[in-house]
């Protein structure tokens, strides 16, 4: 099993500068680029500097963490997307980064599940038009709030396998998972060619509905199916990366070091546990 870091979990208290010298120290195989910290690096950063850091590291990229709010946006608002898509794929061709996180929009009034999935459907079939030409992958996270248009496994994945693309996916964040009370028995109709990557995280003890992200916390120390999730992967034969991916303030009180080493140390120890996986 391969292992990623998402720098969400450094969000307030690191650079990817920082975080790709820790990720390799610690011996992270992947991670996960936050667009915001990519965009901070490039400004007093070559291009070249990333792309030789990673032709000469253990560490890889692998994906960009994440287009927010793909459906349901004006005219305007697409155009803004479609600019910033673009962007990231030629910076992706450029750093060997091959997949884009796509995350839905919250608010958008009551809107049938039919209409979500229609519009969703239209938006990365046009999305997917233009990453293809990169060869580049489009990853949809459901997000396990009341208010996200998209917040249950089920939901997501019906959208993915309607369009069913090979370079078009889905993320199965624990937490999401959890936090809406998806079911973990959803996991075993996945192909598993279409789950893109899994978040490894954990949740505190709070109802359904009432989850944030702030209540994210290290895989192993909260209250998620953990057990029930990693039985299921194993059984569909998912082989793609898990990423630790947590955005707890308190964590980002820390030294970005002791972050960083706790993830991989939490994240292994889930593994082995769940896996049979040593690391
Ligand atoms: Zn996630």
């Amino acid at each position: 099993m391969k292992i990623g870091f998402n720098e969400a979990t450094t969000l307030k208290n690191s650079t990817l500068e920082s975080d790709l010298y820790l990720c390799n120290e610690v011996g992270f195989d992947y991670i996960e680029i936050r667009i915001d910290k990519i965009k901070e690096y490039l400004e007093s950063h070559k291009m070249e500097e990333l792309v030789n850091f990673f032709n000469t590291n253990r560490l890889k990229p692998f994906a960009f963490n994440a287009l927010e709010g793909i459906n349901f946006r004006s005219r305007e608002q697409h155009e803004e997307l479609l600019k910033e898509l673009n962007y990231l794929c030629n910076l992706g061709t450029t750093i060997g980064c091959s997949t884009i996180v796509v995350v839905p929009s919250f608010d958008v009034g009551y809107r049938t599940v039919t209409e979500i999935k229609d519009n969703t459907v239209s938006v990365l079939e046009e999305l997917a038009s233009i990453t293809q030409k990169y060869g580049m992958r489009l990853a949809l996270e459901f997000v396990g709030y009341p208010n996200c248009c998209i917040n249950t496994l089920s939901q997501a994945y019906d959208i993915v396998a309607s369009l069913d693309r090979p370079d078009v996916g889905i993320v199965l964040d624990c937490f999401h998972l959890h936090a809406m009370n998806s079911r973990v028995e959803d996991i075993y109709s996945l192909d598993p060619e279409k789950l893109f990557i899994v978040h490894l995280d954990d949740a505190e003890e709070l109802p359904p509905g009432i989850l944030r992200d702030e209540h994210r916390v290290w895989p192993g120390d909260g209250v998620a199916r953990l057990g029930e999730i990693f039985k299921a992967l194993k059984t569909i034969g998912f082989d793609g990366i898990v990423s630790v991916e947590i955005f707890r303030p308190e964590y980002w009180q820390w030294e970005p070091s002791e972050t960083v080493r706790v993830a991989k140390e939490k994240a292994e120890a889930v593994l082995k546990r769940y896996w049979g996986d040593e690391g």
